[in-house]
């Protein structure tokens, strides 16, 4: 059976949101939020009033699809940001974010978070000159992602870097276009990430 092309702005639909989950596409009049902006199927357009619990799991939900991570690795993000000194909200996004194929899409190099992990499943990206394939490899200040060498033609890697030169690159990295780099100048605060999320929804959850 074919599979729904839509599926992934579904998901935008029902959280009512744009979670830019396509690439280029998100960024253009073709985006499903600017057309059709009502969860989808029969009911969608008639938006259900949430339960406080609905409201912490949709904030939750929304924020693994930002990130496309599961449950059970969204859950051992949440206890080792529990772990860390500070507020555990800020902790887990810090978290998040620090994830290779979340770095490799922040610097303009992926147009998606899933197309940014493909390319670190594939081998194409180096960390401090060491081959790393794994998309939650957790980044830490002061390290370098570079592409492979033999990956350098790369002609889809090359087309993003271009089309997105012009996107500002978080503070905390640092963006080499010319040699399809960046650094880890230290790890994200609060402050720097964009995302419309109340990461305070997300611990009350999980402290029920
Ligand atoms: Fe689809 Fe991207 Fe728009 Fe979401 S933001 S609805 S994934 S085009």
């Amino acid at each position: 059976m074919a599979r729904y092309k839509d599926e992934q702005c579904r998901i935008c639909r029902r959280e009512g949101q744009k979670l830019f989950l396509k690439g280029s596409r998100c960024y253009s009049e073709k985006c499903s939020i600017s057309r059709r902006n009502y969860a989808p199927g029969q009911h969608g357009q008639k938006r259900a009033k949430l339960s406080e619990y609905g409201t912490q799991l949709r904030e939750k939900q929304k924020t693994k699809s930002y990130y496309g991570v599961g449950e059970k690795q969204f859950r051992k993000y949440f206890e080792m940001a529990s772990n860390k000194k500070g507020i555990t909200g800020e902790n887990l996004l810090q978290i998040l974010e620090s994830r290779l194929d979340n770095v490799v899409y922040r610097l303009g190099f992926g147009t998606s978070r899933a197309q940014a992990r493909q390319f670190v499943n594939h081998g194409q990206f180096e960390v401090n000159g060491k081959k790393v394939n794994i998309p939650s490899y957790l980044v830490k200040a002061g390290d370098v992602i570079t592409i492979k060498e033999n990956k350098k033609d790369n002609a889809t890697i090359k087309i993003n870097v271009e089309e997105t030169a012009n996107r500002p690159v978080p503070a905390w990295l640092e963006r080499d276009n010319k040699n399809v780099s960046g650094k880890v100048v230290r790890l994200a605060s609060r402050e720097d990430i964009d995302l419309p999320i109340e990461e305070h929804l997300i611990v009350e959850l999980y402290s029920k």
